[in-house]
């Protein structure tokens, strides 16, 4: 039997970056909860803005999106979480 170097086969939760043996993203289901709650609620913003913006292609709402992108990735990065660890499903129903 080999000892576990301390970290190895560990991973970072996606919400709370707590490091965790879980194979799992996240390491508990309140932390699985918040992101995915997060996401949903982000998500409505974003389509939101994202249809408003290709049904009037105007460079005025395109900006509209991206600052809130922005603004989403600027809390993001105070709060610690980094969304490019995540997966992306782009397929509806799943
Ligand atoms: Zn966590």
């Amino acid at each position: 039997m080999t000892r576990k170097t301390r970290g190895e086969g560990m991973k970072r939760c996606l919400e709370c970056g707590t490091k965790h043996s879980r194979t799992r993203q996240f390491c508990t289901d309140t932390c699985r909860k918040t992101w995915n709650n997060r996401r949903m609620t982000r998500g409505a913003v974003i389509h939101d803005l994202a249809m408003r913006a290709r049904a009037h292609k105007t460079r005025a709402h395109t900006t509209l999106l991206n600052q809130q992108l922005d603004a989403y990735l600027a809390q993001d990065t105070r709060e610690g979480r980094d969304y490019t660890l995540g997966r992306v499903d782009t397929q509806e129903g799943r």
